[in-house]
């Protein structure tokens, strides 16, 4: 199906300065169908894979049709979930940007009524909500729908299955007779064709075939794997690609539990995503990994479907889903939007027929590959740095160890012997200090800071000098060094190496950037090369040690001060 520019699709000024500050070039064939039928007038019901762009495709003529200086309800978008009314909403609110006048509002149970009904009360004109929510506020009298001019059914298979029927058949029944109406589905079961049936004019029926849009960009590969192998492979597979955001479906929540501890127990930024969660738990779940706080999510189908996130490197099926359906609807959150992506699989045992039958029925692109070595993995980590390096080098900060690269590669050494050298050298020239034992390392094996004294780089050494009431060890002491804060310490059985494992394992820097670290009770102070201070703060504070969240702080006095 085809793709147009925005601006060939009747829609005004303010959308097309909305849709540029969003960033997207052309409008998606779903959004090209729908975009213009709606804006005829017409009913829609539309059909197509996840992260097609349904949303735009009915918030942009959503947005065309309300009237700004009429303050009340002209619109009403009805999702499965609160985590789906709230992307919704925020979506829909960026794209009615340069429309002033009109405004948007998400609500949904669990949410105050208070702060719902002064929204409403202030007259929005697009409203987002759950099923259940929306009736309530009907009942209530606090949500009226006489100015309503268009209803949209976001993901209706989904909400039929939770059972929304009968609330959506009282609201659609409830709402005035001259309105659009707007079905969007990704599977089109009787039940759904027969509420269009009832409560559609003659809608268009748009529908854009997945297969050519979505599947190709995904890179889709397959490793057979024994059951206890791999949590192995995986740390492997994430290590070998330096894959840095991704989701990982596994078939259990015990299986997700249990994941997402061992992986986090490895160093990896992890957190979890399963119906046993609160609501409000997984609501600052999604909203983090959403902001990349945290590196992979560890989800079920259930959990993750409706979850909406960019620019996934990777998604792993830990376990093989249970059909083709489901295999494409989790590759489908990779490679959105046309960016490319790379979906991996594992098959143990008899599944391998299992997935033999599902590519069959898809017509799935998936190959075979097999399990690299500790060899490879090593190979790749020691590139990575190696690449790593070489960015500094072509910044051109350290030209002369370019030359030398070089000659080094010249003269037949490999890359894993010229990194390590290189790292050597980077630490300063001795023995490198392995993990934990960096707390006792002399200070010329840091690398040295550049630039301003170490006072402007680490604000609390001048306070260090002579009010410190007791004495603090080394810490922040080392030239370039800040001190943290962590709201973890012998109470939460921590340990120096845990906290260097989480840092290297969560940064991905190397361990010479940890120093002194002085665990207390319930806290402990950790020292870390000043440049790096802001990342490691940022990267740690929230993850779990030992079941613990994690808070992190830059140390004060005080902190310092504290048993
Ligand atoms: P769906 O509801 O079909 O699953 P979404 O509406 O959630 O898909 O869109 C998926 C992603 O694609 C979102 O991040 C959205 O911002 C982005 N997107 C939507 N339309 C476009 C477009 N025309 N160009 C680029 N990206 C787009
Ligand atoms: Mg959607």
């Amino acid at each position: 199906m085809e793709k147009r520019p925005f601006a060939e699709l009747g829609v005004s000024q303010e959308i097309l300065k909305a849709v540029h500050k969003l960033g997207y070039e052309e409008a998606s064939p779903i959004q090209t169908a729908v975009i213009p039928a709606v804006l005829q007038g017409r009913d829609v019901v539309g059909q197509s894979a996840t992260g097609s762009g349904k949303t735009a495709a009915f918030a942009i003529p959503a947005i065309e049709i309300c009237k700004a200086q009429v303050h009340k309800v002209q619109v009403l978008i009805l999702c499965p979930t609160r985590e789906l009314a709230v992307q919704v909403a925020e979506e829909t609110g960026k794209l009615l940007f340069f429309k002033r006048g009109l405004n948007v509002v998400p609500i949904y149970g669990g949410q105050s009524y208070d702060r719902q009904f002064r929204a409403l009360a202030s007259g929005v004109q697009i409203v987002i909500g759950t099923p259940g929510r929306v009736m309530d506020h009907m009942e209530r009298g606090t949500l009226k729908l006489d100015g309503l001019r268009m209803v949209v059914l976001d993901e209706a298979d989904r909400m039929l299955d939770m059972g929304f029927r009968d609330d959506i058949e009282r609201i659609l029944s409830a709402v005035p007779a001259e309105r659009q109406l707007l079905f969007f589905s990704a599977t089109m079961p009787k039940v759904i064709k027969d509420l269009i049936g009832r409560y559609s004019h003659d809608p268009a029926w748009i529908r854009v075939e997945s297969h050519a849009q979505n599947a190709p960009q995904v890179d889709q590969v397959y490793y057979e794997v024994d059951r206890r192998s791999k949590l192995e492979v995986i740390t492997r597979l994430i290590d070998i690609n330096d894959f840095r955001y991704g989701l990982i479906f596994c078939s259990t929540k015990v299986m997700v539990d249990e994941l997402d501890q061992q992986l986090h127990a490895r160093g990896y930024a992890t957190d979890r995503l399963h119906g046993d969660l609160s609501q409000a738990q997984r609501t600052r779940v999604m909203e983090k990994f959403r902001k990349r706080a945290f590196e992979f999510l560890v989800a079920t189908d259930v959990a993750a479907r409706g979850l909406d996130v960019d620019d996934l490197e990777v998604v792993f099926n830990f376990d093989l889903p249970n059909d083709a359906e489901d295999y494409t609807h989790r590759i489908g959150r990779t490679a959105r939007a046309g960016k490319s992506g790379k979906a991996i699989t594992f098959v143990s045992g008899r599944e391998l027929y299992r997935l033999q039958s599902m590519v069959r029925f898809a017509n799935l692109k998936i190959r075979r590959e097999t399990v690299p070595s500790l060899g490879q993995v090593d190979e790749a980590r020691a590139n990575l740095f190696y690449e790593k390096i070489r960015g500094v080098i072509d910044e051109g900060k350290f030209e002369k160890q370019d030359r030398v690269v070089d000659r080094l590669l010249d003269q037949g050494y490999s890359s894993t012997d010229i990194c390590s050298a290189l790292i050597q050298l980077l630490k300063g020239g001795g023995a490198a200090a392995p993990a934990p034992a960096a707390k006792t390392s002399p200070p010329e094996a840091r690398p040295r800071m550049e630039g301003p004294e170490q006072g402007q780089d680490s604000p609390e050494t001048a306070e260090d000098e002579g009010e410190a009431p007791r004495p603090l060890g080394r810490t922040g002491k080392e030239e370039g060094m800040t001190t943290l804060f962590v709201n973890a310490g012998r109470k939460n059985l921590v340990t120096t190496g845990e906290i260097v494992g989480k840092i290297t394992g969560v940064t991905r820097l190397d361990s010479s950037v940890v120093g002194a670290i002085d665990i207390h009770q319930r806290h402990s102070l950790v020292d870390v090369t000043a440049e790096h201070a802001e990342l490691i703060l940022k990267k740690l504070s929230g993850i779990r040690l030992r079941g613990h969240v994690l808070k992190l702080s830059l140390a004060t006095t005080e902190d310092k001060a504290r048993e």
